[in-house]
């Protein structure tokens, strides 16, 4: 079933809880706003769900992974509903890409290609879990053991406010493709895309409870998902401090997890680099979908003879790049995405004003647009001469600021850019690529972009060192997180 919501936005999915296969209301009829943050008005009225309701999906997912078809599927068969949502999507990308751009601000020039980016990502799944083999080991004396790999069974899947729609393709698609069943809960910040992807899942033929969608209150639904004993797995994306809530938590239960969390990535910039380049890399590294990626450049290591020339590119390029309506498609810098973002950011930048001899080069404020006197605009704010035991470039802020900080050596810069509790990812800019490939091995993060920065792919891990989480998404590492071996021996 789906219905229109008339907001001045086609939402071709209600604005319900998805559970066992049906649109439902929230118990009570509750529901909250969601916000448009260019203009803080209301997109839609989405159900707020009691602990009772999510309950209840958690009941219909059990039920669905203990006696239900999907586990038993031969793969190509689950790998068929993930490849018509795939083509789904992609019909629908006009609409999806409209609904990420008003409910998060994310500029529509990025949401506007992200359709087909995450169609990839259910196919990718749909053709990699055809090859999911176990092993054999035929040599034990009389014995024949191989391996299966299963389905861990219901899996709790947390997604936060940036990128719902691939944050969630991340989970759902391996997760799905492998024979688990989903109780997904987005962020209440951002769930319009989650409930689109639900139509599209159902219109796909999923049968009734493998995927079901409960929006509301984010901390009492995600502690309640947590805690249910019916749950078996918890995939995590968020902050640092509420995966380590999440894994203490999980222990009673001895749940699975799975953590994506925060970072402070940092991007070096030598003085033999392609300078140009290293800028733009630098300056899409920081301020691509305004700050609000975890992977986000937001220590810009930079040596000293290029200092000043790569400072002074980044600032005149930040000055120039006025925050507008994210539905304009020459946007490049939308609105942060809530009211909460822009207290975090406002204040991070006011502390970055009081630290000792960091200078404030550009920005530091909010910005005006026209039409978006409610909106959550701030101005991409570069603060140079910054150390890396300033607050500002060992807290995530999880927005356009950069801190730039000088350095003289490999070895100082390698020090630095490991110098955080954090190890999400990195970027080092060198014409020298044997300096490339040895700092790449140097840098305690899950990912390094040499000469390149923030590109993704379905077929490439993606995860944390250190605070930044475990486990993997993407690439053929992920299957492990959704699947658990068991070996089966045989006398003969
Ligand atoms: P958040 O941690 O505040 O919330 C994430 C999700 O957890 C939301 O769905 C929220 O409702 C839910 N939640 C809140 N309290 C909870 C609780 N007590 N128990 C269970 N669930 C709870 O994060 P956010 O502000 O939505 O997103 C920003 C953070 O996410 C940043 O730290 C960013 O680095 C991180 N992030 C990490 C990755 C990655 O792949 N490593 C990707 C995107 C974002």
């Amino acid at each position: 079933m789906t219905t229109t919501i008339d907001t001045g936005v086609r939402m071709t999915a209600p604005p319900k809880l998805f559970v066992d296969g049906e649109w439902r209301d929230a118990e009570g009829g509750r529901t909250q706003p969601t916000l448009n943050p260019a203009d803080g008005s209301e997109i839609a009225d989405i159900a707020h769900a009691s602990v009772a309701d999510l309950n209840r999906a958690v009941l219909a997912a059990r039920r669905a992974f203990d006696e239900g078809p999907w586990p038993r599927m031969a793969a190509r068969e689950r790998a068929r509903v993930l490849l018509k949502v795939a083509d789904l999507i992609e019909r629908d990308a006009e609409e999806i890409a409209v609904l990420e751009t008003v409910d998060m601000g994310k500029p529509i020039m990025f949401s506007a290609p992200e359709a087909s980016w995450v169609a990839g990502i259910y196919r990718y799944f749909a053709g990699l879990v055809a090859d999911l083999g176990g092993v054999t080991r035929p040599n034990l004396p009389q014995m024949l053991v191989y391996t299966r790999r299963e389905p861990i069974g219901v899996v709790g899947a947390i997604t936060p406010f940036n990128h719902p729609l691939v944050l969630s393709a991340a989970k759902l698609a391996p997760a799905l493709a492998t024979g688990n069943v989903v109780v997904h809960k987005p962020s209440e910040v951002t769930p319009l895309s989650a409930l689109k992807i639900a139509a599209l899942f159902a219109e796909a033929g999923l049968p009734a409870g493998v995927l079901n969608v409960v929006t509301g209150p984010g901390a009492e639904l995600g502690e309640a998902l947590v805690a249910h004993p019916a749950v078996d797995k918890i995939s995590f994306t968020g902050s640092t401090a509420i995966g380590q809530g999440i894994i203490r938590a999980s222990a009673d239960g001895l749940k699975k997890v799975t953590m994506e969390l925060g970072g402070k990535s940092a991007n070096i910039i030598f003085a033999d680099a392609y300078l140009d380049q290293a800028v733009q890399n630098a300056f899409f590294g920081i301020f691509y979908n305004k700050g609000e990626i975890c992977t986000s450049g937001s220590r810009l290591l930079v040596q000293r003879p290029v200092y000043d020339q790569v400072v002074s590119a980044l600032v005149e390029q930040a000055g120039a790049t006025r925050p507008g309506d994210p539905l304009d498609p020459s946007v490049m810098i939308g609105p942060l995405a809530h009211a909460g973002q822009f207290n975090k950011v406002s204040e991070y930048a006011a502390i970055g004003r009081d630290e000792d001899r960091a200078e404030l080069l550009v920005g530091g404020g909010p910005a005006q647009v026209a039409g978006g006197e409610r909106g959550f605009y701030f101005e991409p704010t570069i603060f140079g001469n910054v150390r890396n035991d300033m607050r500002i470039a060992q807290e995530e802020i999880f927005g356009p600021v950069l801190a730039v900080i000088p350095f003289d050596t490999e070895e100082e810069a390698i020090a630095i850019a490991n110098g955080t509790q954090y190890g999400l990812a990195s970027g080092v800019h060198t014409s020298d690529i044997r300096r490339g490939h040895r700092v790449a091995a140097a840098m305690r993060a899950g990912t390094c972009w040499i000469n390149t920065y923030n590109q993704f792919d379905p077929a490439v891990s993606f995860g944390g060192y250190k605070a930044s989480g475990y486990g993997r998404e993407f690439g053929p590492e992920s299957l492990n997180s959704y699947t658990q071996t068991k070996s089966v021996w045989v006398d003969q």
